[in-house]
């Protein structure tokens, strides 16, 4: 992060998380199926088309948000609560200290192609999976890579010491808007 005075300007080391939301049509109701949507085809193809293609590359997780019922608004039940969901961050993450040792700041995130290729081995089903989706969504090299990442990253909270066909399709999901544009 630089901050930029009159006299000097100072860097300073930082790391973010960028987190964003849009709705899926101008109107909002393209994907609730409680109102229906106002917007025509080519309003919405406009709308999602200012995020650039690559800017949407770089975000490694696209997620389709519906609205949320009403039951399940005044639903008692509680999900999976956070202390859980700290301790399987906790062992993924320790997973990944044991992979790049060497390096303690290293994550699978952070893998160059050189990395992804070394850690992310695929068995002949999942290459035959991964073909289709960079077939069918025509995926760039950079979401090919992500894609792995954190078909890798699910895997490490599975505990799975491969990469299985079930981690890589639920990476792939996470393409959705690749596929819209
Ligand atoms: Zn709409």
């Amino acid at each position: 992060m630089t901050i930029a005075r009159s006299h000097s300007s100072v860097k300073f080391p930082s790391e973010f998380m960028l987190v964003a939301a849009m709705n899926p049509c101008p109107c909002g109701y393209y994907t609730d199926p409680r109102r229906p949507c106002k917007c025509t085809q080519p309003q919405i193809e406009k709308y999602l088309a200012r995020i650039s293609g690559p800017l949407l590359d770089r975000i490694d997780l696209h997620l389709g948000v519906r609205a949320v019922p009403f039951d399940d608004l005044r639903n008692q039940k509680v999900g999976t609560p956070s202390s859980t969901m700290r301790e399987q961050v906790g062992a993924a993450r320790a997973r990944q200290r044991e992979r790049f040792g060497h390096d303690n700041n290293m994550l699978n995130s952070r893998m160059g192609p050189r990395l992804v290729r070394t850690h992310c081995k695929l068995s002949e089903d999942c290459e035959r999976i991964l073909k289709q989706a960079m077939t069918e969504l025509g995926l760039s090299a950079r979401a090919h890579d992500k894609v792995l990442r954190v078909a890798r990253t699910i895997a490490d909270l599975e505990k799975s010491e491969h990469i299985k066909p079930e981690h890589l399709s639920e990476a792939i999901q996470y393409r959705t808007l690749d596929r819209q544009l």
